[in-house]
Formats: structure tokens, C-alpha cells, sequence
């Protein structure tokens, strides 16, 4: 596995978990340290104890160099990150194309070069020359092999995905896939076998779709507070549809995260390339980001007008739950707004306190809600934390300065809290 971030380190785990063995490589000496000493470089459920199973068992391994683990494999992971290219919004495959060369230099027998990486299409014939080039004679089928796991929910995902996509056309690499994820026949997993370019447009087209889902929603709540309708029972309505499906349907502050901002922009820069633009997901795009920033303005309104001067109580800071992933969460768009308008600005997440220090300067960070939330003139939950519904609230309401809850997630009662003694603005609901 080239690469052990949070998908290269849980697809490791977890096919070490199969019974394979697996070697993790990354340069990035410090995360291979802490991983050789048993710890477990980012939060992530459950994936310590999958580490400390397999390493103990001796099918999993650390590697800063990756040549004896390529020389080795019948297959090589390229599982390393393609961020956004400043500029022009196209994927950056530095990374990919690195890797690409590593690989080449050590091949040994026919090996499966596989791209877990999220990679524009056509990426996969890039790979395939730039590893011909400098092997001429090697054995190799290039293959795709886009990742579909969530944070937060990795392993599960993982282990019991909706479905394998392989794209290839060669039988030996099919086999050699096959073979890998033999273990999900036993829960009926769709494995879909297709061309090398389809695969890759699927995992873009799947992560463009479901932005747009949650766009559409967000949309629909904006209306809602207009026009005195429900979010959530419109999202209820229309997911009971078939054809719709309820997932995806929660209305909140604009989505962030790793992969959903770079994929869309990285579609629409493909779309560009090739003369076909996505336009639904330029509009995504834009909606997103204006909504993020509308956000800021929903708790000053929610103020009074001025959070000048005023503490506010930010509960959540990682994009989503159950992760200490920061990348392009909503906390950086709206959190600097806040400060910059004279708010003092603490906050609380489970996880991802530590990442935010160097990311968010101007927040005061708290290693407790109730710390976080003590003397402030209104509470905002970013990230719908589980531990954020459980608050024993007339302790919050006692500790407040001013009982105001902006509530971007919708995970209380808006007449439960409004019957608690809160001024409480939720998403997409009356007030
Ligand atoms: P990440 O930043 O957490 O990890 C990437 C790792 O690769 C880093 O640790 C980096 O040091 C390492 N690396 C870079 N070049 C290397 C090289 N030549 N040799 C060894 N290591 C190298 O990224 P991530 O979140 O795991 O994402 C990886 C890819 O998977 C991206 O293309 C992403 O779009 C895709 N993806 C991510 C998720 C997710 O939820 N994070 C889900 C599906 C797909």
C-alpha cells in the first residue's frame, strides 16, 4: 500500500484483516514511527485494535521505503493523496505519478499496480506509460480501483461495501483483484468489473452526485425558512420516494471534507478539458461555497446582529463525526468570519482539537463542552457529534451567558428547546 492515510491505512488494515499481508509504506517518517510503536496516526473508529490485530499476527507491516514491499507484492496499492492543483481546480497527481515511477523501479514478476487514489480519467494510461517507459519489459497490468469508504465509518465500509469497482482489461490483474476481495463474496458484494476509464469516472460521478444531493437540500431548507416549511419532513417526503432514497437528505451548513470540495472542482475541471461541462456541478459548487458563508452570518444574526465583544460556544470542528479530519470542514470558512467580526471564539471537538490549533489560531480550544460552552452568549453545533445530543441541557442553559442556541445540524427539538427557555435557530425549521 503506497501511501497510509486514512484510506491507505484502513484498506491495509483491512486487507491484512483477509488474510493477506500487506506492507503500509508512506514517506512520512514520523506517522511510519508512530505506527511501528503501535500507535494510530488519525482517529478513526475501531482502527487501532484492526492495527494491533493483524501487526501482532505479523500480516501487517511499516515501511518508509517501499522497495521490498513492491519487489514482493502481486499487488501495489497507489493510495496517496490528489489534492486540489492551485489555480485551475484539476486534480494535483504529483503524488500518483511519484509513485508511479517507485513502483516502476522495483517490479518484480507480474504485478497489479492498483489506483485507490481518486484520480482524473484517463490517469490510469498516464500511470501505465510512465511505468512502461521506464520498464519496457516488466509484467504489470495498471488497474483501477476507486475507494468508496467514509470516515468515521471506514472499516465497516470497507468490509461490507455497497460494491467493489475494478477497471481493467486484462484477466490476470481481474483475477489478482478477484482473489482479494474473495472475502466479500460471503456477504454478496456487487463487484463490478469495467473499463479502467469508467472506473474512474465513477468514483467522481458518484462523490458529484451525492454533493448535489446535499446541496439540493440545503436549497430546500433555505426555502423552508422562507416559506414556514419543515426541512426535515420535506426530506422525509421526498426520501420515502424510491427513486430518491432518505440518504444524503440532512440539511446543513454546506458540505467540506476531503474529498467532496476537490472532486467536484476536479470533475468540472475534466468536464472542461473534454468539452462536456457539468454545469449541475459548477452550480454545486458555487451554492456550497455561498452557503458556507451565509452560515457565518446566520449566527450573527442569531446575536442580534454583532457578535462583537461576545464569547461563542462552537461545539464540533471536524467535518464530520466520528473523524479529526479538518479538510475544507465549514469550522474554517465560518469560524475566521466570527473572529474577524470581534467574536471571542472557543471551542470543543472530541477529536480533532489538536488538528485545529494550527488551522484555526484565532479559536480557543476547550477540553470539555461545558468549559466551552460556560459564560458564552450562544452555543452553535458545527458537527453533530453523538456526545452533542446527549448535553444535559439545563446545565447548558445555567451556564450560558445568554440562552441562545444556532443549531447548523438539527439535532435538537426546535419546540423541545424554545419549551427549555432557548432563542433557538435550527436549519430549514420555523424558529
Ligand atoms: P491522506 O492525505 O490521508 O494520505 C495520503 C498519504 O500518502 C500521506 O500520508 C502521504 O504522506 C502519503 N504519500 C504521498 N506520496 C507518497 C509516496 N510517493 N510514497 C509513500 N507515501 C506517499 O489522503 P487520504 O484521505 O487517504 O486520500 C488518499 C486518496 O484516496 C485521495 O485520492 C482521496 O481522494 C481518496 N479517497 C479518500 C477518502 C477519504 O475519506 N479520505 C475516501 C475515498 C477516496
Amino acid at each position: 500500500m503506497i501511501g497510509t492515510g486514512y484510506v491507505g491505512l484502513v484498506s491495509g488494515a483491512c486487507f491484512a484483516d483477509f488474510g493477506n499481508q500487506v506492507i503500509c509504506v508512506d514517506k512520512d517518517a514520523a506517522k511510519i514511527d508512530r505506527l511501528a510503536q503501535g500507535e494510530c496516526p488519525i482517529f478513526e473508529p475501531f482502527l487501532d485494535a484492526l492495527i494491533a490485530r493483524n501487526t501482532q499476527a505479523g500480516r501487517l507491516s511499516f515501511a518508509t521505503e517501499s522497495g521490498p514491499a513492491i519487489a514482493s507484492a502481486a499487488a501495489v496499492f497507489i493510495a496517496v493523496g490528489t489534492p486540489s492543483r492551485r489555480g485551475d481546480g484539476f486534480a494535483d497527481l504529483s503524488f500518483v505519478y511519484d509513485a508511479a515511477r517507485e513502483i516502476a523501479a522495483e517490479l518484480d514478476g507480474f504485478t497489479v499496480i492498483a489506483t485507490k487514489s481518486t484520480v482524473p480519467v484517463g490517469t490510469g494510461d498516464e500511470v501505465d506509460s510512465i511505468v512502461r517507459q521506464l520498464r519496457p519489459n516488466a509484467e504489470f497490468a495498471v488497474v483501477s480501483n476507486p475507494e468508496f469508504l467514509r470516515e468515521g465509518a471506514a472499516i465497516e465500509d470497507f468490509k461490507r461495501p455497497d460494491r467493489v469497482v475494478v477497471g481493467t482489461d486484462d484477466e490476470r490483474a481481474r483475477h489478482v483483484m478477484a482473489e482479494l476481495y474473495r472475502p466479500l463474496y460471503i456477504n454478496e458484494t456487487p463487484m463490478l468489473f469495467t473499463n479502467r476509464r469508467t472506473a474512474e469516472l465513477i468514483k467522481y460521478a458518484a462523490n458529484a452526485f451525492l454533493a448535489t444531493k446535499i446541496t439540493f437540500i440545503n436549497e430546500m431548507a433555505e426555502l423552508c425558512e422562507k416559506v414556514g416549511a419543515n426541512v426535515q419532513e420535506v426530506a422525509r417526503g421526498m426520501g420515502l420516494d424510491g427513486r430518491i432514497g432518505s440518504k444524503f437528505l440532512h440539511a446543513g451548513p454546506g458540505y467540506g471534507g476531503s474529498c467532496f470540495p476537490k472532486d467536484t472542482s476536479a470533475l468540472v475541471a475534466i468536464g472542461q478539458r473534454y468539452g462536456a461541462p457539468v454545469r449541475i456541478v459548477e452550480t454545486v459548487i458555487g451554492v456550497n461555497s455561498a452557503r458556507k458563508s451565509a452560515m457565518a452570518q446566520k449566527i450573527i444574526a442569531a446575536c442580534g446582529g454583532s457578535v462583537r465583544g461576545k464569547r461563542l460556544a462552537i461545539l464540533g470542528l471536524a467535518f464530520k463525526p466520528n473523524t479529526d479530519d479538518m479538510r475544507e470542514a465549514p469550522s474554517l470558512s465560518i469560524l475566521p468570519v466570527l473572529a474577524s467580526e470581534g467574536a471571542d471564539v472557543h471551542a470543543y471537538d472530541p477529536a480533532a482539537t489538536s488538528e485545529a490549533h494550527h488551522l484555526l489560531p484565532e479559536v480557543t480550544t476547550e477540553a470539555d463542552p461545558y468549559a466551552c460552552i460556560e459564560g458564552a452568549d450562544a452555543m452553535v453545533i458545527l458537527t453533530e457529534w453523538d456526545q452533542f445530543r446527549a448535553l444535559d441541557l439545563e446545565r447548558v442553559r445555567a451556564i450560558l451567558r445568554k440562552p441562545v442556541v444556532v443549531d447548523l445540524r438539527n439535532i435538537y427539538k426546535p419546540a423541545d428547546m424554545m419549551a427549555r427557555g432557548f432563542t433557538y435557530v435550527s436549519i430549514g425549521r420555523a424558529s
